[in-house]
């Protein structure tokens, strides 16, 4: 079922869902059952599967001299939405980046998903590899997620790459697109970030599924902004609860979130590392709790494969 039916069916509650990573390359299947288990009695319509492109890694030799290796650290997202779809009957949302892919590539992976029976896709642009300074597209791939969005949506009419393609079978993807509350690292500002956020949504985009942020004024800021500028479709917050103090620094520079004065002081506080998931999650409810009353579709959380405290805070609300 799509993203956009299980909004409808809902008429208006707030509903859980959850996004994995694959596991890293040489665990097994059952790693991310395992962290997928407790968070069942929940009701998640939906299960997001993030993509993961190769990384360069660069090995030194005896003689001195540095072998490039191209490494996939986390591959699997596709079998692990079949797994998903098969196992715990609800919906599996894999991410597909333009990054590391041709539109060929791309047509493909789309046709594979179609016959797997997945209604919905998450369609991102993907960073740079480490080592680059700016994000590389493929050479016959898409530079930003819009072009993904058109190619998507062009399968969903029918038309293939390649217009000699017999039978030319339409797929009926729903997708969904990534929204920025404090804006895109590389956007040069919030107004322009929101241009090209309502260009993915005309090119077929149906709903938005924002960064990870903390201070929920931003969020609800960011709404009105989009609203004001024609964008209709849902937006679904992305919430993490902080877990670790090693987060202060990071969640900022990778995630371009800013963290409230209040919350880092609640962290610099604690004394231990459980005190500091405790503070998290007790800042996830208060978020969570905020966003529900304003009646958010869904409140969507990243598990980052940690799925113990998510289940804490969704034991509060849901
Ligand atoms: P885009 O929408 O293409 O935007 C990228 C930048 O370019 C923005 O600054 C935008 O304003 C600008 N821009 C857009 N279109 C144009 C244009 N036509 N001309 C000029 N500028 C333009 N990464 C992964 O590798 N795997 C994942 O599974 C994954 N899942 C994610 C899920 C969510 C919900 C979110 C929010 C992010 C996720 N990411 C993932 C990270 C994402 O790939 C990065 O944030 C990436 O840098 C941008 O992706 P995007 O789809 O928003 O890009």
């Amino acid at each position: 079922m799509k993203v956009l039916e299980h909004i409808a069916k809902a008429n208006g509650k707030t509903q859980f869902s959850f996004e994995i990573l694959p596991p890293l390359k040489g665990q097994n299947i059952q790693s991310i059952f395992d962290s997928i288990d407790p968070l069942m009695e929940f009701n998640p319509p939906f299960i997001d599967v993030t993509y993961h492109r190769e990384e360069y890694v660069y090995k030194e030799l005896e003689n001195g001299l540095l072998e490039k290796k191209v490494v996939r650290k986390r591959p699997g997202t596709v079998g692990i939405c079949a797994a998903i779809q098969n196992k715990y009957d609800v919906d599996a949302i894999p991410h597909i980046l333009c990054g590391g892919f041709t539109k060929e590539d791309t047509e493909n992976f789309l046709i594979d998903l179609d016959f797997l029976g997945i209604d919905n896709v998450m369609a991102l642009r993907g960073d740079a590899v480490k080592n680059e300074t700016y994000f590389t597209p493929e050479k016959k791939g898409h530079a930003y997620a819009e072009e993904l969005v058109k190619q998507i949506e062009a399968l969903n009419r029918g038309t293939y790459l390649d217009a000699e393609t017999l039978n030319q079978a339409q797929t009926n993807f729903c997708i969904g697109v990534a929204g920025y509350p404090e804006k895109h690292a590389e956007a040069p500002n919030m107004e322009s970030d929101i241009h090209f956020l309502k260009k993915k949504l005309k090119n077929g985009g149906a709903y938005v599924v924002t960064q990870m942020f903390f201070d929920n004024a931003k969020f609800f800021q960011f709404v009105k902004k989009c609203r004001e500028a024609g964008i209709e479709a849902p937006i679904i917050p992305g919430l993490k609860p902080l877990s670790s103090k090693k987060q202060l620094n990071l969640i900022p520079q990778r995630f371009n979130a800013e963290l409230p004065d209040a919350l880092i002081q609640e962290v610099l506080k604690c004394k231990d590392a459980e005190q500091v998931k405790n503070v998290g999650i007790e800042w996830c409810v208060m978020q969570s709790k905020e966003l529900m009353a304003e009646g958010v579709p869904f409140l969507h959380f990243y598990s980052m494969g940690k799925s113990d405290n998510i289940r804490t805070v969704a034991s509060q609300l849901f």
